[in-house]
């Protein structure tokens, strides 16, 4: 997505799991134990993937786009189709994206990725942004370079 930035990779703590797993320290009831909210925005929101579920290997993982920000009022914490999150990147300036995968079969979850979406990312020679709003942009940059730390 054109927007896209700030992108987290969880997929080294999914590793730690997988291997505490099959060490024998940590059990399948605690990995696998996906809410049943979290499995019904999986069966109404969810993106099918076409890799196995790393734990029960019959099911196929599905992928949960949550989406986060103060724009987004009441819909905040809500999960959204794939379809939907480049219409909102083009009417909001800025939200986060949680990526979770979930196996519909034997409940596991974990998260995979997060990011941000928004026009804010946009270039600024593209909508000709006032050199005001880059220095904003700016500031909101090192914010969360802050708060990062
Ligand atoms: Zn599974």
């Amino acid at each position: 997505m054109r927007t896209q930035r700030q992108v987290v990779d969880y997929s080294l703590q999914k590793r730690a799991v997988l291997r505490e797993l099959l060490a024998g320290r940590v059990g399948t009831y605690d990995v696998c134990d996906a809410s049943p909210y979290l499995k019904n925005a999986a069966r109404f929101h969810g993106e099918p993937t076409d890799r196995r579920c790393p734990i029960c290997r019959s099911e196929n993982l599905t992928l949960v786009h949550y989406i986060y920000g103060d724009e987004l009022k009441q819909s905040a914490g809500q999960a959204r189709t794939l379809t939907e999150l480049p219409v909102l990147a083009m009417t909001l300036r800025e939200f986060q994206v949680f990526v979770v995968e979930v196996c519909l079969g034997c409940d596991w979850n974990h998260l995979v990725e997060q990011y941000l979406l928004g026009r804010d990312g946009l270039s600024s020679d593209s909508d000709g942004t006032s050199e005001q709003d880059a220095a904003g942009a700016e500031g909101a940059g090192r914010r969360r370079r802050e708060a990062q730390r």
